[in-house]
């Protein structure tokens, strides 16, 4: 939970620092992050007695924010309450509570926050399958500088922010260059033009994935021609793929799918065998390894996402393309403008595939925190495979299997073999959000009926479209939130 600390308690603080480490202590203990504003700590920081109160998270309000304020009687709390609603926090810690009367947000003493009585109307968790604001305060001040800088500087299309992190992508990848575009999808459209698949042509991938892998093929004139899954890691099956090959083959797509890179080493040897592209869609696997390798460094192009649910997620769309020849990423830069080179000069037909500076700082800031993160969700996969291990559902729910080291679970998805849908309702009646990952197998779907696909042409995928769900897993989540989605789960099976 997050609460902000009045100006009351501020000063008090200061003038009392075991009163301070008390309440501290007594947050901690109950899982509360604690919030002051930037202005009110200001204040009484500057008094020599008060910087131990800057050891909590610092918000800034908005000029709108302070203008209105001043407007107020007093200052100060009005300040407060508007910060504790523009937050979302779960309320305002007060000496003088009942000053808070009149407004409708929850003020709570120190006192009630030590004997716990704030949270006594509900105990039970919710489980959201992303919280932004959660891991908002890790990357609050790095964020908000980079969008400061890109809002004063006025440069708002590529430009410098764009190139420190396609620096940053590339270094992290060990991939020579990389170029950033409008979003995932677009990665993966921009990396087929660049590597000249059209019309007639055909593309290998996998029928379970999400929409934009087949769908990008697919604009492009392209045909998407599947291969089955692993049923162990739902990707691209390597020895189903030789038989689906023709002389109008132009590259394979494999698709890392949650986070589990796909069996590299096979599907390299295929395209090299038969000279055919290789287009990683890695939209789900940054940080994700292969053999001490990182993803998008294993075949000729490396597609991104930072859509907020991936592992680097911003704050909208957007995306990237690794590439280790120089020449294709001159091809990708110009692809991304309309094909201009130089400037309202077309030799080839682009599209608008910008990234734009203030999503690129967003990411930037974000990706120092990236490993971390990583470390986390990875830990978090261990916690559920250990609780469903001891939980004794080994019928009822399959963990995921990381057969390929290097998983960076951007989605933790478990098989449940017999009432899938039921759990998920039930799971959402007590507010834990979970995700299917997909429903309906690409072959399946209404809009590539041309190809002449029928149920049963691809079993594991169907099969895993039936059984999947992707349950709550991202670095914001609490061991006790865990505990209670796989109790849950638990309950479920047992009534
Ligand atoms: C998210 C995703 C994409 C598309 O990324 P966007 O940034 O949403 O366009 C492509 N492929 C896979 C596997 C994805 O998960």
């Amino acid at each position: 939970m997050q609460f902000l600390l009045h100006s009351d308690v501020l000063l008090q603080s200061a003038k009392d620092p075991v009163f301070f480490q008390n309440l501290l202590k007594e947050s901690q203990s109950k899982n509360i992050r604690l919030w002051a504003s930037a202005l009110q700590s200001y204040r009484i920081a500057s008094q020599e007695e008060g910087k131990n109160v800057l050891d909590v998270s610092i918000l800034n309000h908005t000029a709108k924010e302070l203008r209105d304020c001043m407007k107020e009687a007093d200052f100060d709390s009005a300040l407060s309450v508007s910060a504790v609603r523009s937050f979302n926090f779960d309320g305002l810690i007060a000496l003088d509570a009942k000053a808070f009367s009149a407004t409708d947000i929850p003020v709570f003493s120190p006192e009630e926050i030590r004997d716990g009585s704030f949270e006594s109307k509900d105990t039970s968790p919710a489980v959201p399958l992303l919280d932004l604001l959660a891991s908002y305060p890790d990357t609050l001040e790095e964020v908000e500088t980079e969008m400061a800088e890109v809002v004063r500087s006025g440069r708002f299309i590529l430009g410098g922010k764009v190139e420190g992190l396609e620096k940053k992508v590339s270094e992290y990848c060990g991939v020579p260059h990389a170029v950033g575009v409008s979003s995932g999808t677009d990665a993966l459209l921009i990396a087929l033009m660049a590597g000249g698949v059209g019309a007639g042509d055909e593309v290998i991938t996998t029928p379970f994935t999400f929409f934009a892998t087949v769908g990008t093929i697919s604009r492009l004139g392209a045909k998407p021609v599947f291969v089955d899954i692993e049923p162990d890691t739902f990707n691209i099956d390597p020895k189903k793929i030789e038989e689906r090959i023709t002389d109008k083959t132009r590259a394979i797509m494999p698709v890392h799918l949650y986070g589990q890179c796909a069996d590299m080493d096979a599907i390299m040897a295929i395209a090299k065998k038969k000279k055919l592209l290789v287009i990683e869609d890695a939209a789900q696997a940054i940080g994700s390894t292969y053999k001490g390798h990182q993803s998008g460094s294993l075949g000729d192009y490396g597609c991104f996402s930072f859509f907020p649910t991936k592992n680097l997620g911003g704050f909208g769309d957007g995306g990237m393309v690794t590439v280790r020849e120089q020449v294709l990423a001159e091809k990708l830069k110009i692809l991304r403008m309309h094909g201009a080179e130089p400037k309202y000069y077309h030799q080839i037909v682009g599209g608008n595939f910008r990234l734009d500076a203030l999503q690129a700082g967003v990411v930037s800031a974000r990706m120092n925190h990236l490993d971390g993160w990583l470390e986390k969700r990875r830990a978090n996969a261990k916690l559920y495979d250990r609780l469903f291990h001891e939980s004794g559902l080994k019928d009822d729910v399959i963990p995921p299997r990381e057969i390929v080291a290097g998983h960076s679970y951007n989605q933790y998805v478990v098989r449940v073999p017999k009432q899938r849908d039921e759990l998920r309702n039930f799971l959402g009646e007590r507010k834990i959000s979970s995700e299917i990952y997909y429903p309906v197998p690409l072959h399946l779907q209404d809009c590539f009926k041309d190809l002449g696909h029928k149920e049963g042409d691809f079993p594991h995928s169907e099969q895993a479209a039936k059984e999947v769900l992707a349950l709550p897993i991202s670095q914001e989540i609490s061991p006790l939130q865990q505990e209670f989605v796989v109790e849950s789960i638990g309950s479920f099976f047992r009534r």
